[in-house]
């Protein structure tokens, strides 16, 4: 059997609980630093104003961490709902069982790997 047990589910949601709180504290960490951001910006100007291109840079850079933290704590807290609505473990495009082996190491999967691969490789343009 390649479903999840009771067993498996119970550690699923140890895992997006743990990954959870790994994510809330990586973006509550970013926020703050984000919040010193402008001092260190003005003390850098004043130090060297051709650092600026760089400095800005580094701070576009924490923007697309920052935004895949959200994204990824979004997916987890989604995954934790359908724990608690039973629904989880199906796959949302095609309504199959997304094999354990998948969930175990992709415990906010919520799509199997071949519905993903397509979603993923899916032109953008394409969805309207
Ligand atoms: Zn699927």
């Amino acid at each position: 059997m390649d479903v999840p047990t009771q067993t498996h589910l119970t550690e699923l949601r140890q895992l997006l609980v743990y990954r959870q709180r790994e994510l809330e504290s990586e973006i509550h960490a970013a926020e703050l630093a984000r919040r010193d951001a402008p001092v260190a910006a003005v003390v850098q100007e004043v130090r060297d104003g051709k650092d600026e291109a760089g400095l800005a840079q580094g701070t576009a850079v924490d923007d697309a961490q920052q935004r895949r933290d959200l994204d990824e704590l979004a997916c987890v807290q989604a995954a934790l709902r359908r724990l608690d609505d039973g629904s989880y473990g199906d796959c949302s495009d095609c309504g199959e069982p997304i094999p354990l082996r998948r969930l175990l190491v992709q415990p906010a999967a919520m799509r199997c790997a071949a519905c993903q691969a397509a979603h993923e490789h899916r032109p953008r343009a394409d969805t309207h």
